[in-house]
């Protein structure tokens, strides 16, 4: 594609800063792209759009109050465990964790409640352990 499929005139790969808004929270973010030189058309690759998809993810979580990719994962690595382990230990299916770390899928609530519990050692792994199966 090297021109735009709405106006014709010629596009190119850039990055533009752009804000983002959230519940009247905004940040700015770099998106990379093909932008169009005349009508402002931006058209986002796959790859284009996994480069910011992360950065939002984690603005949206601290807005909702929920733990970022890194601060989960963070947690995990002190329990010592693997994200295989800590999805067949919390549940929520294999492949849950990695979901979680990559902002494919926010944790739910009460998972998000008890890694606060486990970082802020109100409680302990074996805690947890003794009552999961
Ligand atoms: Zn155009």
């Amino acid at each position: 594609m090297t021109n735009c499929p709405i106006c014709n005139a010629k596009i190119v790969n850039k990055s533009e800063v752009t804000t983002y808004t959230y519940k009247d929270h905004s940040i700015e973010i770099e998106q990379s792209g093909k932008y169009c030189t005349k009508c402002e058309e931006v058209f986002l690759s796959p790859k284009d759009l996994k480069s910011t998809k992360l950065k939002i993810a984690n603005f949206k979580r601290e807005i909702d109050h929920f733990l970022t990719t890194d601060e989960l994962k963070r947690i995990r690595k002190k329990l010592h465990i693997t994200q295989q382990d800590a999805s067949q230990i919390f549940g929520g299916g294999i492949r849950a964790f990695h979901k979680y770390e990559t902002a494919e899928v926010t944790q739910s609530k009460p998972l998000d409640i008890l890694f606060r519990l486990i970082d802020s050692d109100k409680i302990s792994f074996d805690d947890i352990k003794s009552v999961a199966i």
